[in-house]
């Protein structure tokens, strides 16, 4: 099991990181939906959050890069799940 030294994110068997995507494609697109069915916590939320914004800090200050930094590193090396829209 090899982790993306980026984000901490479990990658797939091509070794690429579902989070090095353009916000388009986000996995946390589809958290909102899941969250309020209950089946997906904030705490769960956030990590997919802080890791896509690890791949996308162009856009981010550095106050809200070290607040992806926390989400990430909160789940480092962990799978976490992620929803389909
Ligand atoms: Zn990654």
């Amino acid at each position: 099991m090899k982790i993306c030294d980026v984000c901490g994110a479990v990658l797939d068997k091509d070794e690429t990181c579902i989070f090095n995507v353009p916000k388009e494609n986000a996995p946390s697109i589809a958290d909102y939906s899941a969250m309020a069915r209950g089946e997906m916590s904030h705490a769960e939320h956030q990590v997919l959050v802080g890791r896509w914004g690890l791949h996308n800090t162009e856009a981010l200050g550095q106050k809200a890069i070290q607040k992806m930094r926390e989400f990430a590193d909160s789940a480092w090396g962990k799978k976490v799940t992620v929803f389909k829209i």
